[in-house]
């Protein structure tokens, strides 16, 4: 059996916050707001994750009104998922993530990210996808506001 979920978040920029994307501290001018770490990768891999098994979502497992999460590692909440699914019966086959953003330039950290997703899952780095764009300067990405997270996630009965 083979399922497959997409997943999407967005966060506002904001100044003196660090920007954490895919478990991976990224220098830039701005972070991410978010009761969480405000990791947008993590978050949209999370739900993907979790539509492609009908188990929720990230909203519904770890939600933003528990102070428990506040500042939450993302990174943690991916592992709790990835082990949720397994105890399903849900393995990951593959994943593939675009981070839609202006700025920072996305390039020089896309195989840190990858590697350090592919850790937290106990995957090869080889079934984890990065990309990035820009929006071409059109509306609020393109603006600097904040930027989005596309995934999309294949599991397979393990
Ligand atoms: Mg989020």
């Amino acid at each position: 059996m083979i399922r497959v979920g997409t997943g999407y978040d967005s966060h506002r920029f904001v100044e003196g916050a660090p920007l954490i994307l895919g478990g991976v501290a990224i220098p830039h001018t701005h972070g991410l707001a978010g009761h969480s770490d405000a990791d947008a990768v993590g978050h949209a891999l999370i739900d993907a994750l979790l539509g492609a098994a009908a188990m929720g979502d990230i909203g519904k497992l770890f939600p933003d009104t528990d102070p428990a999460y506040k500042g939450a590692d993302s990174m943690e909440l991916l592992a709790d998922v990835v082990s949720r699914l397994r105890e399903a019966g849900w393995a990951m086959a593959q994943c593939d993530i675009t981070v839609i953003a202006e700025r920072p330039k996305m390039a020089p950290h896309i195989d840190a990210i990858r590697e350090r997703i592919a850790a937290v899952m106990a995957c090869s780095m080889s079934s984890v996808s990065v990309k990035a764009k820009t929006n071409e300067g059109m509306g609020f990405i393109g603006r600097g506001e904040g930027l989005a997270v596309m995934a999309v996630a294949t599991i397979i009965a393990a």
